[in-house]
Parts: C-alpha cells; structure tokens; sequence
C-alpha cells in the first residue's frame, strides 16, 4: 500500500468527521499555494492544491508539490498519530486511545474485540475564499453551530495561541498583536451582522468539501 498524505486535525475535529457531523474543513493559505486546475498537472476536471518548491538545479525534481487532491485519500492525523475510531460503536476516542491498541472492546465482550478504523478522508471539492465569507451553512459543516462558534475556534487555533508562545520583545509580537485585535473586530462585526470593511483580519483559506473513505 502506497503511503498516504496526511492532514492533521484536532482531536475534536478529528471526533467530529469520525461521527459524520463534519465534511468540510478550511486551512490558511499559505505562501506558494496555489489551487490547479484545468492545467498541468492534474487532470481535467481535477483540483489540487500545489505547493511551489525552491527552484532547484535538479530537472527531475518537480517545481510543485500536490498537497491536497481532490478523489485523492487523505490520513487524519491528531498530534502525528494516525485518528483511529470505532466503526461499531461509534467511540469517541477520547484521547486517541485506539491509535494504541488498534481495538476496540464495546461489546462487553471481552474475546470479541471489533477492529478499530483509520480515519481516512478523500477531498470531493476544494476552493479558496475569504476566512470571513464563511456562510452559515459553512460554519455546520465544519461541526459548529454557528459562524461565530466557527471563528471563535479559528482564531484559538492561529491567533490566540500566538501571542501566548511570544515575549513583548519577540520579533512578530507586534503583528501578532494586531492580527489579535483585528480578529476581535472582526468577530464583533459578524456578531453584529455588520459589514466587513478592510482591515480586519481575513486571510485567504482553502476550503476542503470531503467524504469518509470507505473501506
Ligand atoms: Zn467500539
């Protein structure tokens, strides 16, 4: 079996997709990221999204490397672990347990243990919008109850948790700091059901419509 790639997520996310209550997720653009489509070198009809990589002497060694695919399995991973859970019981797995032992004992029965499932996930569309964009709609697909829920989880993950592992004196701290006030803004804004005006933070985000793979 060929290696996969992998897509980290939280452990809660993680939860989430392996109880169907989760099928879409969305990721910062980062710097040389690009969506492909229509052209080299995915198939017509087909999106990835490439990484650009350093231009290099080596002519056998590609410009770009595909990152997400869409019909292309991807592993979840929570803290580098592969996600295992439960097909029977539906387990929650509440610190990834079964990443360990691989089994699950839900029946009650110790001789008849239920073998325990690798999260796996394969992109059926994937785009780019605005962080800030996100519908309603949106925000129930990625596993929350509302847009505010949505952000409010966003900026714990790439905001918050930011300033926490910066010193005042730390080179970023200020644009660190600004990106915190600015998402605060933001947060108001859509709260208030206000409009969006330049400024706040609202970086671009790959979006990733997926299903479970089935095995
Ligand atoms: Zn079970």
């Amino acid at each position: 079996m060929t290696e996969l790639n992998k897509i980290s997520m939280t452990l809660e996310q993680a939860q989430l997709v392996a109880k169907n209550l989760k099928d879409e997720t969305r990721r910062l653009v980062k710097e040389d990221e690009f969506l492909a489509m229509d052209t080299w070198p995915v198939e017509k009809g087909e999106q990835a999204v490439l990484i650009a990589l350093p231009d290099t002497e080596d002519v056998s060694k590609p410009l770009h490397e595909i990152k997400w695919r869409t019909g292309v399995p991807l592993q979840v991973e929570v803290d580098k672990q592969p996600f295992y859970y439960c097909p029977k019981c539906n387990q929650i797995n509440p610190s990834n347990t079964l990443a360990l032992t691989n089994i699950c004992c839900c029946t009650g029965d110790r001789t008849n243990y239920t073998q325990a499932k690798q999260l796996i996930i394969v992109p059926l569309k994937i785009w780019k919008e605005k962080l800030l964009d996100i519908t309603e709609a949106g925000a129930i697909a990625e596993g929350f109850e509302n847009k505010v829920e949505f952000l409010k989880y966003i900026y714990g993950c790439y905001v918050n948790y930011k300033i926490h592992e910066l010193k005042e004196s730390d080179e970023g701290y200020k644009e660190a700091e600004q990106i915190r006030v600015q998402s605060r803004k933001a947060l108001k804004k859509i709260m208030f059901h206000d409009e969006i005006v330049d400024g706040l933070w609202n970086p671009g985000v790959w979006g990733i419509k997926f299903k479970l793979e089935e095995l």
